[in-house]
């Protein structure tokens, strides 16, 4: 069992690794799901607020409409009256009330141009931003169903890998567990290989002795930096590819 312990402990070292990156990749897709979400929430928000502008436009020719209609009515009125009257004292009053309802009419429909010209602007918006409305909810929309099936996959593959450990971890001797351990408090990488007779990450010399024994399978800290070695002539062989 000895010889392949730094087999078992090199696959629990990508296992955590494995483990950690998918962490990452979670956390990075629920920020992006949030930022998602606050989108989605302004574009409703936004539509909401064209939709009350365009309602206080509309009402705002309502009323002039009204007012304007009650001072056509009160003109009707006083025309008839005009016609009616007796006393040229009495023309001369009715006449000047007439100028004046004609006036406060032709500002109500220079009011009422205006807002009607506005009501439409407003109406443009809201169609224009409902059009694109559609299509911004969509694709945000979507990258949020993207991001949570991710999320999902990433979890149920942490979950399996979490057996996977468990039961890797139910075959290592509890010693090495600790030691791995307490490397991987330290280090991202507890345990590497030697490559030609040193330690691959501190290059610190490996002794001949040391070296012979980690050739039988043996694991040894190494004496600079205390990673947990292992010799592996395929991953040494490898390395000398890479170099050249
Ligand atoms: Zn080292």
């Amino acid at each position: 069992m000895a010889e392949f312990l730094w087999k078992k402990l090199k696959t629990l070292a990508s296992f955590d690794r494995e483990l950690s990156l998918n962490q990452e990749k979670k956390t990075t897709l629920l920020k992006k799901v949030e930022i998602e979400k606050v989108e989605l929430t302004k574009i409703k928000i936004h539509i909401t607020e064209l939709k009350q502008d365009a309602l206080l436009k509309q009402k705002q020719v309502d009323t002039l409409e009204l007012d304007a209609a009650s001072l056509n009515i009160e003109e009707l009125k006083k025309k008839t009256a005009i016609e009616t009257s007796t006393t040229k004292k009495e023309l001369i009053a009715l006449r000047h009330e007439l100028s004046i309802l004609e006036t406060r009419r032709k500002d109500i429909e220079d009011s009422l141009i205006s807002a009607w010209h506005q009501l439409e602007l407003a109406e443009k918006a809201l169609t224009s931003a409902k059009e694109n409305q559609d299509a911004l909810l969509a694709t945000h929309t979507k990258i949020i169903h993207d991001c949570t099936s991710e999320i999902e996959a990433l979890t149920s593959k942490t979950m399996l890998l979490l057996t996977q450990e468990k039961n890797l971890l139910d075959t290592i001797p509890e010693e090495w567990i600790k030691k791995y351990q307490n490397m991987k408090e330290r280090v991202t990488d507890p345990i590497i290989p030697a490559i030609d007779e040193s330690c691959s990450s501190c290059y610190y010399l490996v002794l001949p002795g040391d070296i012979a024994r980690l050739k039988k399978g043996a694991i040894l800290s190494c004496r600079s930096c205390y990673r947990l070695l292992y010799y592996d002539s395929d991953e040494e062989k490898s390395a000398h590819t890479a170099q050249y």
